[in-house]
Formats: C-alpha cells, structure tokens, sequence
C-alpha cells in the first residue's frame, strides 16, 4: 500500500525515532508499504518519519544507480535493503561531495558533505543482526536515511549562503505550497 509522505516542515520529520523491540507482522507490513512507497515515488531510499511513522527503521533501493555504482568496482547487495535499528559505528575521515535530495523536499538539491565510507550495524527485515562497510553512493544514500531516524534532514547541513538561497523553497514547502505526483501531507495534516 502506497502511503502518503510527510513534507519539511511537518513536525514528524523532526522527532527522534524508537528502536524497534521486535518482529511482528505490523512491522512486516509497515516494510512491505514503505517498499511501495518508495518505488511509488521513484525515490532510492525511504525513512519511517517520512510516512509519519516512529519505528527506527528505513528501506533503500539504489537499483536506478547501479552502474554508477559497479563502476566504482562496488557490488551492490540484493535490493530492497531494509535498515532496522541501525547504528553507524565508523566513519571515515575521508569526506565527499554529492548533489541530494529529498522526497519530503520536492524539488530542492543541493550539495552535501558527508563521510565517503561507514560501517553500520542493523537488523534486516528478518531480524537477523547485519554489519557491513559502505562507501561512495550506498553510503550516501544511508547516511541520508539513517539522519531522518534522528529528526536530520539534509538541509540541515547547508551552510549559511546556500541556507539563504533555499530558505524561500523550504518556506512554500513548509506552508502547503507543495506539488509532486505522490501523495503528500504537508505540515497542516492536508492531503495535496
Ligand atoms: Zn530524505
């Protein structure tokens, strides 16, 4: 089931998420909607805060970034990847830049600096603790997922000019001004 995502400025974006306590078919069907609705979106990663939701849990897809991805010589697990109570337990000091954006920021990227490479620790969607180091894309894209589990979006990171120059976009977003061809809900709780 497609669920409707929540747009900057809604207060949900902003709260910390929950760990998951355990497996359950609420949870089950919680991934399989979040699958549907990032796919519905034509998005490559979707958190739990994004759908309203307070589970610390969030799903990718880099299928559309694949050979952007083998070139770097990477191999790309089985996607849907699901990310359930992640932890990011290194970092590397080396950083990168790279354009994001956001389904719950229609039409705004900019650049961010992140690490190149992390390792993270989770659960997958069968409850099985996972470890694993990413760099270049995938780590970008997790990086970005694991934020909104924390209440971070991406533009949070911007410096003070580039916050200026998006200020007006994120404003309109924040005040229902807002279209994209997937459900939303804005911060007033209406359904654009
Ligand atoms: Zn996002």
């Amino acid at each position: 089931m497609v669920l409707p995502i929540y747009t900057f400025g809604h207060e949900k974006l902003r709260e910390e998420t929950e760990p998951v306590e355990e497996n359950s078919e609420e949870l089950q069907s919680l991934i399989d909607d979040m699958v549907d609705t990032m796919y519905a979106a034509a998005g490559i990663g979707l958190a739990a805060p994004q759908v309203g939701r307070g589970e610390r849990l969030f799903v990718i897809d880099v299928t559309p970034m694949a050979d952007e991805i083998r070139e770097e010589g990477q191999e790309i697990p089985p996607q849907p990847m699901v990310f359930i109570n992640p932890e990011i337990v290194a970092e590397s000091e080396v950083t990168c830049d790279y354009e994001e954006g956001c389904l719950s920021i229609p039409d705004v990227r900019e650049t961010v600096t992140r690490p190149e490479a992390v390792r993270i620790r989770y659960l997958d969607r069968d409850f099985e603790q996972r470890e694993r180091e990413v760099s270049s894309f995938l780590a970008r894209v997790i990086q970005h997922e694991f934020d909104h589990l924390f209440g971070v979006l991406f533009t949070d990171y911007l410096g003070s000019f580039r916050k200026r120059m998006v200020r007006r976009s994120l404003r309109k977003i924040a005040d229902g001004e807002v279209e994209a061809n997937y459900p939303l809900v804005t911060a007033e709780g209406e359904r654009v």
